[in-house]
């Protein structure tokens, strides 16, 4: 069986996509950090589909744990592959940079950047062994034109970013995509704090982006159809940077 691996899948865009991937017909790995509940809650969801859905919780910002939880997996699952790779998970921890502490910096620069790298690198081989593969990179606008108050997490997203063109460029003959989505406001918990009346007022459409709509572009990135677009950043944000 071919899975889905949604990192940060417990809530926001993760959960959705964990949706779209679901009605897509594949069988969902949900992980998730320390929120059990919301996972729980995506599961449910997804198995009202009619899919598949297992928890498998790990901080993939911690190299260790996320062998670990991947490794077991597999050894339960002998014949399975994780063939669509969602690297989702994301922290904010804003602040200016005359400001910033270390854990401020680390935190974020692990979560987004060093959990790309140990998760894509721990499941890359089954997908160049089955020479078929997606991987799906959320970064974010941040990463794109840079936001101040963001310099840490700004830095993470455009690292993903040249991160994902260069191993587009290694792996392309196996036939395993690689791409970024970029997306700008979209209504999760991630943006709650935030104030979105002022904020709309910039966005060409008016309003922030919902995660239905994130999950659709990362859905249509994993299908058979976006088979000839790899090492490609996608934009969804309303207009608001092209
Ligand atoms: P969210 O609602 O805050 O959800 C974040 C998700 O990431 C949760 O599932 C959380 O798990 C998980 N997570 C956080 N740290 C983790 C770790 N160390 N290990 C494993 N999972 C971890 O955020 P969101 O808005 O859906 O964001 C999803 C992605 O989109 C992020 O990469 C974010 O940077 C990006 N993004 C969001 C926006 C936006 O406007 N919302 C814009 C651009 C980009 P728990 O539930 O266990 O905490």
């Amino acid at each position: 069986m071919k899975y889905a691996l949604v990192t940060g899948g417990s809530r926001g865009i993760g959960r959705a996509v964990c949706l779209r991937l679901a009605a897509m017909g594949y069988p969902v790995l949900i992980n998730y950090h320390t929120n059990r509940e919301a996972a729980e809650q995506t599961k449910l969801l997804v198995e009202a589909q009619g899919a598949a859905a297992t928890l498998l919780p790990f901080d993939v910002a911690n190299g260790e744990e996320s062998d670990h939880a991947l490794t077991s997996w597999q050894e339960n699952h002998p014949d399975d592959t994780v063939a669509v790779l969602v690297n989702n998970a994301g922290i904010r921890q804003d602040s200016v940079m005359v400001f910033m502490k270390n854990e401020q910096w680390h935190s974020v620069v692990d979560t987004a950047l060093n959990g790309f790298f140990y998760i894509t690198r721990r499941l890359l081989k089954d997908m160049l062994t089955g020479r078929w593969g997606r991987i799906i990179t959320v970064a974010s606008l941040s990463g794109l034109k840079g936001l101040p108050g963001q310099v840490n997490y700004s830095a993470a997203k455009a690292a993903l970013i040249g991160a994902s063109k260069a191993l587009a460029q290694e792996i392309g003959a196996r036939r395993v995509t690689v791409n970024v989505v970029a997306p700008g406001f979209i209504e999760t918990d991630m943006v709650k704090n935030l104030d979105e009346k002022s904020l709309k007022s910039m966005i060409p459409a008016g309003r922030f982006g919902k995660a239905e709509e994130v999950a659709d572009l990362v859905g249509f990135l994993a299908s058979e159809q976006a088979a000839y677009i790899t090492g490609e950043v996608i934009s969804i944000n309303g207009g608001l940077y092209t």
